[in-house]
C-alpha cells in the first residue's frame, strides 16, 4: 500500500495542488509484476571502447539477447529511456568520464517513470596508479550524487566489479539485471561489490526452483513478505517463528505451500532444529533468511540489562550460533546462501537504539567474516540493511516523526516489505553468487547518516 500522502500528490487535483506549492512529489514506484518488461522502455548503453570484445559491448550484447532495444547513442525521437548502463570498467583518468556521463545527463529528461541508470567500474586498488584510483572512486560519488537528481521513481546504483570479474559474466549480470528491474524498486544510491565467481546462467522468472529456503520471522511484517518473494521464485519455504505467533505462522506457511516451523531462535538447539526440520520435510536447505529480530528503544542512560540483553540475543547471537550448525552441516552445501537483516540503524546510528545498533552492526560484521568460510563451497553470506519500511513496528511511530523519517530518502516515501524481500530473493539466488560479504540498503537513499 502507498502511503495516503504520495497517493494524493499523484492523483488529479490534488496532485497539481502539490506541484504549485513545491511540496514534495514521492512517485508511485515501479514494482515487479509477472509479464512486465524488464525495464521501462529502450536502453542507452555508454562507455568507452565500443569495439568488438569491449566491456560496455558485451554488457550491450547481453541486453539485445534479453529483446531490449539497446542504444549506443543518444538519439533523438527515442521513446522514452528505460535505462542508460554506463560502462565505465575500461577508463582510466578522471578526463575520461565526461564524454559519457555528459551522455546520459542528455537523455535524462526523456526517461521514463520508474527508469534506471546504472553504473559499471572496476574496485579501486592500494596499488593502483593514483590517477587510476581517482577514476574509478570518482564513480562512486558520481552515482550516489546522480540517485539524489532523479525523479519519477527512477533510481540510479552501480556495480563495483572486483578481483578481475569479468564485465560479460553472469556474476556481474544477474545482478545488472536485478539493478534494471522492478524489484530494485527502492534500491538507491547503492554500489554492490562484484567478485569474480563463476556463477551458472538463470531463469530470473523462476530463480529459486528446486532450493528450500527457511525464513525465521515469517509470521508477519517482512519476514512474511521474503516468505511470500521466495515462494514466488520458486522456492520450498520453511516458515520459522515462536510458539506465540503460530496462528499467523500457519497461515503464511500454508499461503506459501511451504512448512512451519515454531521455534524461538534463541533455543540452544535452534540451528540443529531448523536442519533436522529442513533434512525431514525438504531433503536440502539452500537458503537461510535470518530475519527474525526486535528492538527495546530506549536512551543507553536508561537501559536496563533485560533490553540490552534480549536485542543483542536475538539480533545477532542466535545468528551466529544457527550458522555455526549451518557451516558444519553436510546439508548445507551446494552454493548455499545466508542472508541476514541488519538495518541502516547499524550502519548510520539511531538515537534510542544503542542496543539495536549494536546488534545490527553486529549482524553486518558477522556476514563479512561468514562470507570467507562458506567460498569453498560456492556459498555466500551478505546482509540486507532496510530503512524506513511501512510495517506494524513504523506505523506506531508517532505521526510527525514518521512524516519526517519517511520522506527523508531520495524516492520522498517509505519502502514496502516487498522491497526488502526482493533484495532477500536477489541475494539467496544463484545468480548473486559473486556477491559476497555485502551489505545491500534497501532505504530509498536515507539522507540521514551514513
Ligand atoms: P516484526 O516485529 O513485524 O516481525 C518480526 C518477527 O520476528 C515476528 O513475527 C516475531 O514473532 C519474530 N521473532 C521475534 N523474536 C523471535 C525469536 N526469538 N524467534 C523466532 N521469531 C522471532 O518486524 P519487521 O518490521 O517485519 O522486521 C523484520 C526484520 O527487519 C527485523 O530483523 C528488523 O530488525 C529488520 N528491520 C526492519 C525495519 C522496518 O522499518 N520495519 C527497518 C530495518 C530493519
Amino acid at each position: 500500500m502507498t502511503d495516503r500522502y504520495t497517493h494524493l500528490v499523484n492523483t488529479g487535483f490534488t496532485a497539481t495542488l502539490a506541484k504549485r506549492l513545491g511540496l514534495p512529489q514521492p512517485a508511485i514506484l515501479r514494482r515487479f509484476s509477472a509479464g512486465d518488461p524488464l525495464v521501462p522502455g529502450p536502453v542507452l548503453v555508454l562507455g568507452p571502447d565500443t569495439h568488438d570484445g569491449s566491456d560496455s559491448d558485451a554488457v550491450a550484447q547481453h541486453l539485445l539477447g534479453l529483446d531490449l532495444d539497446v542504444h549506443r547513442s543518444p538519439s533523438t525521437g527515442t521513446a522514452r529511456w528505460g535505462a542508460v548502463v554506463l560502462v565505465l570498467t575500461e577508463i582510466e583518468r578522471v578526463e575520461d568520464l565526461s564524454e559519457h556521463v555528459l551522455a546520459a545527463g542528455s537523455v535524462l529528461k526523456q526517461t521514463a517513470r520508474g527508469a534506471r541508470v546504472v553504473t559499471l567500474v572496476r574496485e579501486p586498488q592500494p596499488d593502483d596508479a593514483p590517477a587510476l584510483a581517482a577514476a574509478r572512486q570518482a564513480v562512486d560519488g558520481f552515482t550516489r550524487s546522480l540517485a539524489k537528481e532523479l525523479r519519477g521513481g527512477a533510481t540510479a546504483n552501480g556495480l563495483v566489479l572486483a578481483g578481475g570479474a569479468a564485465a560479460g559474466g553472469e556474476g556481474v549480470l544477474a545482478p545488472l539485471r536485478w539493478f534494471l528491474s522492478a524489484r530494485s524498486a527502492f534500491v538507491d544510491g547503492q554500489l554492490l561489490t562484484v567478485g569474480p565467481a563463476d556463477v551458472p546462467a538463470q531463469d530470473d522468472a523462476r530463480p529459486l526452483e528446486g532450493r528450500v529456503a527457511v525464513v525465521t520471522g515469517a509470521a508477519r511484517g517482512i519476514g512474511a513478505a521474503i516468505a511470500r518473494t521466495l515462494a514466488r521464485d520458486g522456492a520450498a519455504v520453511v516458515c520459522v517463528d515462536v510458539p506465540a505467533a503460530g496462528e499467523h505462522l500457519a497461515k503464511v506457511a500454508n499461503e506459501v505451500r511451504g512448512t512451519a516451523l515454531q521455534l524461538d531462535i534463541t533455543a540452544d538447539d535452534a540451528g540443529e532444529r531448523i536442519v533436522a526440520h529442513a533434512r525431514a520435510r525438504h531433503g536440502r536447505l539452500d537458503v537461510v533468511v535470518h530475519n527474525a529480530g526486535i528492538t527495546r528503544d530506549k536512551l543507553l542512560a536508561n537501559m536496563d540489562a533485560a533490553r540490552w540483553d534480549s536485542v543483542l540475543a536475538v539480533n545477532t547471537a542466535a545468528q551466529l550460533r544457527i550458522n555455526d550448525v549451518l557451516l558444519a552441516s553436510d546439508l548445507f552445501r551446494d552454493a548455499p546462501r545466508i542472508v541476514s537483516l541488519a538495518s541502516t540503524s547499524g550502519i548510520a546510528g539511531n538515537r534510542g537504539q544503542t542496543n539495536y545498533g549494536a546488534s545490527k552492526a553486529g549482524v553486518i560484521g558477522m556476514v563479512r567474516a561468514t562470507s570467507p568460510l562458506l567460498a569453498d563451497v560456492g556459498g555466500t553470506a551478505n546482509a540486507v540493511a532496510p530503512g524506513f519500511i511501512e510495517t506494524e513496528m513504523t506505523a506506531r511511530i508517532p505521526f510527525a516523526t514518521r512524516e519526517v523519517a519517511r520522506r527523508l530518502n531520495s524516492l520522498q516515501q517509505g519502502g514496502q516489505p516487498v522491497d526488502v524481500a526482493e533484495a532477500v530473493a536477489f541475494l539467496g539466488s544463484p545468480g548473486a553468487g559473486a556477491v559476497s560479504g555485502q551489505v545491500l540498503r534497501v532505504c530509498g537513499q536515507n539522507l540521514v547518516g551514513a
